[in-house]
């Protein structure tokens, strides 16, 4: 065993330290076409009267025009003709180079992403269709999800709210203010009102991070409470119990998108099961009724300490299984030496044998510039895992990075699949959690793999 893999003894809890930024986002920065179908505005207005607050105008060159009226939501700082004196953040209407008009959009002073669609219409009242837009992404959960306390609740682009995100942990809102626009006063305040009506949260706060702030040229700003004065609490999803405290952990608390996806796991796993990448245990405790024995891997102390507290709550419902093991082990390494070690170590007796293997990295590809690299990350990755598991043993591997198509990430698991002389039968091929809608024709809103598949 090297000496960066650690068993952690997890006695000093209270010293957990604050990580700042998620390791999944949104990929904002590639360009497409796709056509986005708008929800019209409340109170349509066809022309602007002298009587409706003035709306600056921003005029695209006949290229933005055309990716607009092919329905593209963005609009690029180099396809902008004229958006002069336009303030940063504002609500603009957006007209072709000889003055047509082509809708509302949010205005970004400093972002490569100039402009956000909002609405194919003009915008008589702003803050009424940020209300109606988040009672809509309300209702679109309150249909959809299901054994969940803790969902996204407002999932940016993929429900017409461009530069927000409103994750919700039972009784906690935990929210992301991403551009300019959403940052602005007035708009935090219908927020921030609309949620309140809704859903009565004990509390709201805000997870800042600080480099996205930094881009759209936004004053510094801390993360905390913006309203209430709860900032931990528990959840539960798929009838397991996690704790969860709003100004902790990464992302804004948890892995949410990979709901569904521990469900369907856990279907399916048997035997010694291994979760790589295990972060605060989401995998490992849907697993953990279902196998003999769980190990959690992750590089973080800090998760792997509240992955331990998060086992505790589940103690019973561990206990209470019938296989038998339930004390789940978790191990504070960096992933690729603990695969490397226990797939090929110095003496091949001592190589270890697993039923279950989950690989649920951080995005390796953040740019498509990085997509080479990121494969041969995965790559390593997904043939270690190959090579450990027992005939019949399940593997269950995830990529997060939009970078990487479903397409690239099959590609790459074939490959894997020959260099290990094993066979492959898929048996799942699933996506985010429906709380992370997808919008067909967004690509950008599509990032997650998740393959559940049987190694003989
Ligand atoms: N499976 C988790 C989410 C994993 S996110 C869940 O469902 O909640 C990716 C995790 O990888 C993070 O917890 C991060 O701490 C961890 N990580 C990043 N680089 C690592 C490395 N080289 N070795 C081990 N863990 C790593």
């Amino acid at each position: 065993m090297t000496d960066v893999i650690k068993p952690i003894a997890l006695i000093d809890r209270s010293v957990i330290s604050y990580l700042p930024h998620s390791t999944r986002r949104l990929p904002f920065e590639v360009p497409r076409h796709y056509h986005v179908p708008m929800p019209r505005s409340p109170e349509p207005s066809p022309k602007q009267s002298p009587k409706e607050p003035y709306v600056p105008i921003v005029k695209v060159s006949p290229r933005g025009a055309t990716r607009l009226k092919a329905g593209h939501v963005w609009v690029y700082r180099s396809d902008i003709v004229s958006a002069d004196g336009v303030p940063p953040g504002s609500l603009v209407r957006v007209t072709d180079h000889r003055g047509k008009p082509l809708g509302t959009a949010l205005y970004s002073s400093s972002s490569q992403i100039a402009i956000r669609m909002i609405s194919p219409e003009p915008v008589a009242d702003f803050p009424a269709l940020l209300r109606q837009r988040i009672a809509d992404a309300i209702n679109y959960r309150e249909a959809h999800v299901r054994d969940a306390e803790a969902y996204r609740l407002v999932f940016s682009e993929a429900d017409f709210l461009p530069g927000l995100i409103v994750d919700r942990y039972n009784d906690i809102l935990s929210l992301q203010i991403l551009t300019q626009a959403m940052d602005a006063d007035p708009v935090r305040q219908a927020i921030l009102g609309e949620l309140t009506t809704r859903l009565h949260p004990a509390s709201i706060i805000e997870r800042v991070d600080p480099r996205v702030r930094e881009l759209e040229t936004l004053p510094p700003r801390a993360s905390g409470l913006l309203q209430g004065e709860k900032t931990s609490t528990t959840f539960t999803m798929n009838s397991i119990h996690f704790r969860f405290d709003a100004l902790e952990g990464q992302k804004t608390g948890a892995f949410l998108d990979q709901r569904e996806n521990y469900a369907a796991a856990a279907q399916y796993t048997h035997g010694e099961a291994l979760d790589v990448f295990c972060y605060q245990g989401g995998f490992a405790l849907h697993l953990a009724p279902h196998c003999e024995h769980v190990t959690g891997v992750d590089s973080s102390r800090p998760a792997l300490e509240v992955a331990d507290q998060n086992a505790a709550l589940n103690r019973s419902l561990l206990g209470s299984n019938e296989v038998g093991a339930n004390e789940i082990e978790w191990i504070e390494a960096n992933a690729f030496d603990l695969l490397k070690d226990y797939s090929s170590p110095a003496r091949p007796q001592e190589a270890r044998r697993y039923d279950t293997i989950v690989l649920d990295p951080p995005a390796f590809a953040k740019s498509k510039r990085d997509l080479d690299a990121a494969l041969r990350g995965y790559k390593e990755l997904n043939l270690r895992a190959l090579k450990m598991l027992r005939p019949g043993g399940i593997l269950v591997t995830c990529s997060c990075s939009y970078h990487v198509s479903q397409s690239d990430f099959l590609e790459m698991l074939a490959s894997a699949t020959l260099d290990a002389h094993r066979t492959l039968r898929l048996i799942e091929v699933r996506g985010q959690a429906k709380d992370h809608p997808v919008l067909l024709n967004v690509p950008e809103t599509a990032y997650l793999k998740c393959v559940i598949a049987s190694v003989s």
